[in-house]
């Protein structure tokens, strides 16, 4: 049985409650380990050791902090196997994703931003005429608070921890409660690597205990969260009477926008890529697809043909598409809104079921399922359901196709099918959302900002972003004498 503990103070530590939760391999059911159920006496335990290990690791030099940033990368990836096998068995994940796309970027985050901190630098500016120069430091916050979801969990982990180990500041870091086995694993390889003790901390367990005691800590300077947007306010309403920085990537309903001008065979493929990958689990799964009229039937034949050929398996099998959903709570939550058709006047046209695995039958496996909806208003259209589940609708020009993009409580990304450039830049400009598409999807360059508006988040991470959010910027203003 595996038993996971904290990391505090570059010690494994159980939590002081003593009190443990299950880890559930999704694809069985079964429990195969043990987590800390942390509460606030751990996180004060992890906000002393930060505070201790500060001084040392702000005014260490640059050289030092992005060479340990690399010596994580590079066990992150010799490692790479192992963290695979653990991410898809804790979190349902193809055993593919896992090894193409989680791991990889786990550990180019860290190799990113060991070398794009000594890049970031401080700014001067002359201020002519008035006999002054101007610096621009750029400081670190001092103890940050990194909370991450369960879809991404090394990726998202390390998105957020790296940057802020890079700009000098020390960390308390809460993974997912439902898949907290890489961030585990992540904490042997930094000892490994040499990161001095208390620099990062990672404490398990529940978001309202330990998550909330983050976020309340008065010595926690930042919160950089990815969740959950009922989440997300919550952090914000906590952390606001303390005018805590605040980083909040949150929840999405991206629009996919077909047009029938679009290069139709690289548009099918991605687009069934883009509705279904780790079962429709990323925040940026493009769940609305909506499809000019003129190709809407042809487009709806080819598209459930190739969903048809999608295979629901065990994530550790090759040729498995889709693996299982990530718990049992999460499998009741898609499957009730594909309860909804009915009342919303939808039509089922492909999947909607539970999915039995020879040898697996309790695992939490659910077809990739394609909904018709008539109306952009209602609830399957209107809120994240955030697993196998896409809504299709014609539009009938672009007028429309914008504004039914538009029409959500969410702006976190949209995709965009058209080899008209005209329109390309019309409508990406005028989408409300923090990142645009044209004619591709999950293209992320690590130098790019990350975020989105409305109700999916507040603030942007990514490249200089992130090293922007985890620093405080100070300005020195120092005049001189013209004449002696
Ligand atoms: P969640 O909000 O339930 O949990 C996220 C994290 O917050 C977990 O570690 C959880 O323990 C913690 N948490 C829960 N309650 C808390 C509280 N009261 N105080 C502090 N922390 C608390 O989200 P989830 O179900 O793990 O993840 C799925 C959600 O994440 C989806 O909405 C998805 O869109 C979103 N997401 C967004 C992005 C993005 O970049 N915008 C990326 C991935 C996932």
């Amino acid at each position: 049985m595996l038993e996971i503990s904290n990391y505090i103070n570059g010690d494994f530590v159980e939590s002081t409650s003593k009190l443990q939760l299950d880890v559930i391999d999704p694809s069985s059911a079964k429990v195969y380990g043990k987590m800390p159920s942390s509460n606030k006496d751990d996180i004060e335990l992890a906000v002393q050791a930060a505070e201790k290990a500060l001084p040392n690791w702000k005014n260490s030099t640059l050289a030092f902090r992005s060479k340990i940033l690399q010596n994580i990368a590079d066990l992150i990836e010799n490692n790479a196997e192992d963290l695979a096998r653990a991410e898809s068995k804790d979190n349902g994940k193809p055993i593919s994703l896992a090894a193409k796309v989680d791991i990889p970027r786990a550990a180019q985050n860290f190799s990113f931003f060991a070398k794009a901190i000594t890049q970031f630098s401080s700014e001067a500016h002359e201020s002519s005429g008035l006999q002054s120069i101007n610096f621009t430091l750029r400081k670190p916050i001092g103890i940050v608070g990194c909370i991450s979801p369960w879809n991404l969990p090394l990726y998202l982990f390390t998105w957020k921890i790296a940057p802020a180990l890079a700009a000098g500041n020390c960390v308390v870091a809460k993974p997912s409660e439902v898949t907290p086995v890489t961030a585990f694993m992540l904490s042997k390889i930094c000892i490994e690597a040499g990161l001095p003790k208390g620099v990062l901390n990672i404490v398990h367990g529940l978001g309202p205990a330990v998550g909330n005691a983050l976020v309340k800590h008065p010595k926690i300077k930042a919160i950089s969260f990815t969740g959950g947007t009922a989440t997300g306010k919550h952090i914000a309403t906590e952390a606001a009477p303390q005018f805590k920085k605040l980083s909040l990537e949150l929840g999405g309903k991206n629009p996919n926008l077909i047009f029938a001008d679009c290069d139709y065979s690289k548009m099918l493929a991605t687009t069934v890529k883009s509705s279904f990958a780790n079962q429709g689990q990323i925040c940026l799964c493009g769940s609305r697809i909506f499809v000019e009229k003129s190709i809407y039937e042809q487009f709806k034949k080819d598209f459930i043909n190739e969903v048809k050929k999608l295979k629901v398996g065990h994530p550790a099998e090759k040729s498995t598409n889709l693996g299982a959903l990530v718990s049992k709570a999460h499998l009741e939550k898609v499957e009730s809104y594909v309860q909804q058709i009915k009342h919303q006047n939808a039509k089922l046209l492909h999947g909607g079921n539970r999915v039995k695995v020879k040898d697996y039958e309790d695992g939490f496996y659910f077809e990739p399922t394609v909904i018709e909806v008539q109306s952009n208003t209602c609830a399957l259209n209107q809120e994240e359901i955030f697993g196998p589940v896409v809504t299709i609708m014609p539009f009938k020009d672009e007028t429309e196709a914008l504004h039914l993009a538009n029409e959500s409580p969410y702006g976190l990304s949209a995709t965009l099918w058209t080899q008209n450039i005209d329109r390309a830049m019309r409508l990406s400009q005028e989408l409300e959302t923090g990142i645009v598409w044209v004619n591709t999807w999950l293209n992320r360059d690590l130098r790019t900002p990350f975020g989105g508006t409305k109700q999916s988040g507040v603030g942007r991470e990514g490249g200089l972003e992130a090293l922007r959010f985890f620093t405080e910027p100070k300005n020195i203003c120092i005049a001189y004498n013209q004449h002696p």
